[in-house]
């Protein structure tokens, strides 16, 4: 237990190391990018161990599985919601969630402003390498989408995010990154969701305010 405790210390300062040096890099200050722990099919003990570390952030992508976690650990903890979410769980998620990153469409929100949640911060999903399969609206059309989204009320709309195409190099996703940022710097949003394991340097760089952290925090999902 103290030895797992010590690995995810060290593998912790690491990725806080990375994270400051990816914003001085970029002549940004560290303390504008938030790390969220993504702790789908992570353990409790284990999201306990994360937090007694300092994090206080946690993502997850499955309401099912979030809910125990959430009733579970500490009441300090922000909750991000990043999975695919179905209008029929939006209102749940709009409760139990602080962070939706994961809103694409109209249902969604008209059953998330039914949970009159004042403190819920929404974020749009951009599909922003146009593929196919992927979840998330095209760029283009992101504009008035978040004209959409304002009126629903009383969540905020803090900004965007996106996964962007699986590269195996992190600088190919750099493009897609610095057109995700651009839109939203164009629409006025604060807050801009984008980054992982694989790319979370290359994210900062191009402006991320929130990175989703999972296999490299807590090793790679079985
Ligand atoms: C699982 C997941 C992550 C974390 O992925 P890692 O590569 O393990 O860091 C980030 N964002 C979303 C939307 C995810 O589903």
């Amino acid at each position: 237990m103290l030895r797992q405790n010590e690995g995810m210390q060290r593998t912790l300062q690491n990725i806080q190391e990375r994270i400051v040096r990816a914003a001085e890099s970029a002549g940004r200050d560290p303390s504008e990018v938030t790390l969220i722990a993504v702790s789908k099919t992570v353990s409790l003990e284990r999201m306990q161990e994360a937090y007694d570390l300092g994090l206080r952030h946690f993502g997850e992508s499955r309401l099912q599985e979030a809910i125990p976690k959430i009733e579970a650990l500490p009441k300090d903890i922000m909750w991000h919601f990043i999975g695919k979410l179905q209008s029929n769980k939006a209102r749940r998620a709009a409760e139990c969630f602080s962070v939706i990153h994961t809103i694409e469409n109209e249902g969604q929100l008209k059953e998330i402003t039914k949970a009159q949640n004042p403190t819920l911060s929404l974020l749009i999903e951009v599909n922003s390498g146009e593929e196919e399969q992927k979840a998330g609206i095209s760029l283009a059309e992101t504009a008035e989408f978040a004209k959409t989204v304002v009126q629903y009320k009383p969540a905020t709309l803090r900004g965007l995010m996106s996964i962007g195409p699986a590269h195996r190099n992190a600088e190919d996703m750099r493009p897609y990154f610095k057109a995700v940022a651009l839109a939203n710097r164009n629409l006025g949003g604060s807050w801009l969701s984008l980054g992982m394991s694989s790319d979370f340097e290359v994210a900062i760089q191009e402006g991320s305010t929130h990175i989703r952290v999972g296999s490299a925090l807590f090793g790679e999902r079985t």
